[in-house]
């Protein structure tokens, strides 16, 4: 395709990376020439300034704002699905999108390498590089190449629900931990002993008392084994490790002992015996994997309780 082997240059920086989409700093806003020129009709800023005053008071542009900071906490991830249907209706629609934040190497060009892997189904790395082939002085930040990685696994769908998701939402409140001074209400899945469902259920295996169901599970894959566990290694090499417990989201039970502190025991909040224990800096399970941050119950303090279906 010749647009990739030759980069159309429309202004001095604004760089059309696939079809209809330029990436481009906040110094072309106020080229209104190389913005008609590109017959950009949209604009994604993916910046902390807003980008309202810089336009012509009378410039029609479609708007999209992410406002976020170039660090390796800002969360992008979670606005990739967006942008990626803002930038595609233009595309499709016949228009022209240029995406910039103030340089145009690390926020936009995220958004962008997001909008390339989900539309031509590519992984990160192809994606990336097919960027940077076009404009060599993208750089995402180490936060962002972590995020595009993960959207990559999550087959470039952001779902709420999946354990993948969740946890990456837990490891973004722990880097504000503690300044926060308060975990946010949505973190916390809701009480099983208020709802039914037909899902399998974990209970104290002392009071009986529901804890979290099998969707609050954070699995994770079995680690090798760390070096405090070498001396498990040597006969039987996977044999003995084992997670001896459920990493699991935070339930609302677990709200008030999770508040201003960072670790400590989770007690069953019926009969108060020790379940096991959290830490916002993270936890190694006994299979040597580490988990942050960790809300961890020993299996042998609880009860999966499956329910059978009888198909008729
Ligand atoms: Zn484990
Ligand atoms: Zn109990």
């Amino acid at each position: 395709m010749s647009f990739q082997d030759e980069p159309t240059k429309i202004s001095d920086v604004m760089i059309l990376v696939d079809p209809g989409v330029f990436i481009g700093t906040a110094a072309d806003l106020n080229d209104m020439r190389g913005l008609s020129e590109a017959t950009i009709t949209h604009i994604v800023t993916v910046d902390s300034v807003d980008p309202g005053p810089l336009l012509p008071v009378d410039s029609r542009f479609c708007k999209k704002w992410i406002n976020v900071l170039d660090e390796v906490t800002s969360d992008l991830l979670s606005h990739m699905d967006d942008c990626y249907l803002f930038i595609q209706q233009a595309v499709d629609g016949g228009g022209a999108v240029l995406v910039h934040c103030q340089a145009g190497r690390s926020r936009s060009a995220t958004i962008v390498t997001a909008y390339l892997m989900k539309r031509h189904k590519m992984g990160f790395a192809e994606a990336y590089h097919r960027l940077k082939s076009v404009k060599q002085d993208v750089q995402v930040n180490g936060g962002f190449e972590q995020q595009l990685c993960l959207y990559e696994d999550l087959q470039c769908e952001v779902d709420t629900s999946d354990p993948l998701y969740k946890q990456y939402r837990l490891t973004k409140i722990t880097e504000k931990y503690p300044e926060l001074q308060q975990v946010p209400r949505e973190v916390f899945a809701a009480d099983p002993v208020n709802s039914n469902s037909s899902e399998a259920s974990y209970r104290c295996r002392k009071c009986r008392r529901t804890l979290f169901r099998s969707s609050s599970l954070l699995s994770h894959p079995v680690g090798e084994g760390a070096s405090a566990f070498s001396h498990k290694k040597s006969s039987n090499l996977n044999e003995g490790i084992q997670c001896t417990s459920y990493f699991i989201e935070p339930v609302q039970w677990m709200e008030q002992a999770l508040l201003g502190v960072m670790d400590g025991q989770l007690l069953c909040p019926k009969c108060q015996s020790k379940l096991g224990s959290f830490s916002w800096c993270g936890d190694q399970c006994s299979c040597g994997r580490w988990i942050t941050p960790s809300f961890q119950l020993h299996r042998n303090r609880v009860d999966e309780i499956r329910l059978i279906n009888i198909h008729r």
